[in-house]
């Protein structure tokens, strides 16, 4: 007897799945949220071996959270990039108050938190029965029913059309694996994939969907400035939305005076920044606070900010 798609998924999954990802074998919400929210923008080994256990056991509750400082959050989600993510958590935390809703509806309305996030926290933590949409499924549904447009509101009624409506969590999870392990973007490997019976792109994933309109990514051409006084620097807090909240040396357009201490490139996902980094003695006015190295590294920065640190160690 021919499998249904979902069965053949389901026992693919059973034997192939990687059952053994922490926040897989609990059903602790906040631990569901917190991986879902790191796994949006970074790879599952990045998140697995370097972030999610130091941030749970700096923040054991979504309570600790709510009550810390966004300082301290931004602190912890240092290197993990996207600091949007960190600022969202920590508003949503205290949104609800520590306490996370215990359905999709109303986790929705935390900041941050889509309508695929929260579907994927609900049908893991609570068992809601409900489809995610993330890169990866999107990607697997465009080749499965043969899809060339992008069109996320058409892909939402595709995800309700193979979804399993009686395993939310396999399904979802199993999903997540095919994605992660063989529907690969450039790579698909169909012969082993549990869709390759009824996928309708299979004889030319690669078409599905199509091509994004390449857009180069702009540079941006800067001097960063390292203001010294005596064995202290000055920075401050960041105002623009990507990495708000972090500090950072004073940034400029103009070429200043002062001792050229080298430059730096750093690759951020909508444009690539260009600096040459000065060290500077001149008195200013701007609203800086002056930290000495020590303190400097207790604070979170950017990893432009970080190539700065390291060349006033050099000149020191
Ligand atoms: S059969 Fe190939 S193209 Fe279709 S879902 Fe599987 S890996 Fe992707």
């Amino acid at each position: 007897m021919e499998l249904t798609p979902q069965t053949s998924l389901l026992q693919w999954y059973n034997k192939n799945g990687r059952h053994d990802l922490p926040w897989r074998t609990t059903d602790n919400p906040y631990h569901i949220y917190v991986s879902e929210i790191m796994l949006q923008q970074t790879q599952v080994k990045t998140v697995l071996e370097r972030f999610y256990f130091p941030f749970l056991e700096r923040f054991p509750t979504l309570l600790d959270i709510a009550e810390s400082d966004l300082d301290d959050v931004l602190k912890m989600w240092e290197g993990l990039g996207y600091y949007t993510r960190a600022k969202n958590l920590h508003h949503a935390a205290r949104q609800c108050n520590g306490i996370l809703p215990d359905n999709a509806h109303d986790l929705m309305n935390l900041s941050g938190i889509g309508r695929s996030t929260a579907h994927a926290i609900a049908a893991f933590a609570y068992r809601e029965s409900l489809p995610i949409l993330d890169a990866n499924v999107k990607r697997i549904l465009h080749r499965y029913f043969a899809l060339k447009e992008r069109n996320e509101k058409k892909l939402w009624e595709y995800a309700y059309a193979l979804f399993d409506s009686s395993h939310p969590f396999e399904y979802n999870q199993a999903m997540m694996d095919v994605g992660a392990t063989v529907c690969l973007a450039k790579k698909p490997l169909c012969e082993v994939c549990p869709f390759k019976e009824s996928c309708q792109g299979k004889t030319d994933p690669l078409t599905y969907p199509d091509a994004k309109a390449k857009t180069r990514k702009p540079i941006r051409k800067r001097s960063i400035i390292v203001y010294q006084r005596h064995s202290r620097y000055a920075l401050m807090q960041r105002k623009e939305r990507f990495l708000h909240g972090l500090w950072g040396f004073y940034e400029t357009t103009e070429i200043p005076g002062g001792t050229a201490l080298g430059n730096i490139t750093q690759h951020y996902s909508h444009f690539t920044l260009e600096a040459n980094v000065y060290l500077s003695h001149e008195d200013v006015e701007e609203e800086f606070e002056w930290f000495t190295i020590e303190e400097i590294t207790q604070l979170s920065l950017s990893r432009a900010d970080h190539k700065v640190v390291e060349f006033i160690k050099k000149s020191a």
